[in-house]
């Protein structure tokens, strides 16, 4: 896929509203905290749309019956551009924690989850010169927050 510079935060709202009607029914609110005037990243559309797809649906699927809030977020920090995605959902216990980047790692029932999505996005990010990386407690939620080198136009 070809890479070219792209709008970190018009990835985020597209990625938001393709889950929009997902997250209604889930009982999940999301929200957006975009910082304005981002510049851009060197990035193929479809694989950074595919990592923020991934990302933001694990989230939604942590969240259970009783519902909660997913934000996903974006700032500069000097050079690099960072993305974060929050989820107030069930966390992910610490023995699994080195585990769920490996391909075909799932905890979902069968049929429900290749175990997939995140080595998809480990693989894109790192192609990307980014990074990925998780935090999360048991109970609370989970963070995972991608860093990517900033292009030097803006988006
Ligand atoms: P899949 O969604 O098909 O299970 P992924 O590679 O996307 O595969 O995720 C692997 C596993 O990581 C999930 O099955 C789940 O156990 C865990 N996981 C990923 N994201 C979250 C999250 N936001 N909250 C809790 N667990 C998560
Ligand atoms: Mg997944």
């Amino acid at each position: 896929p070809e890479a070219r510079e792209i709008s970190v935060n018009e990835m985020i709202q597209e990625a938001l509203s393709l889950l929009a009607q997902k997250s209604r029914y889930a009982n999940v609110k999301i929200q957006a905290r975009l910082q304005p005037g981002l510049p851009s990243v060197k990035a193929s559309p479809s694989e950074l749309q595919q990592v923020l797809v991934n990302l933001v649906n694990n989230a939604v699927d942590a969240i259970g019956a009783a519902g909660g809030a997913v934000t996903v977020s974006s700032e500069r920090v000097g050079d690099k551009i960072v993305l974060k995605v929050a989820d107030t959902g069930k966390g992910i216990p610490e023995a699994e924690l080195s585990r769920i980047f490996d391909p075909f790692f799932t905890t979902k029932p069968v049929g429900q989850g290749t175990g997939l999505g995140l080595s998809i996005c480990y693989g894109i990010i790192h192609k990307l010169g980014g990074q990925i990386s998780v935090e999360s407690q048991l109970g609370q939620g989970t963070t995972f927050v991608i860093t990517l080198p900033a292009a030097s136009g803006a988006a």
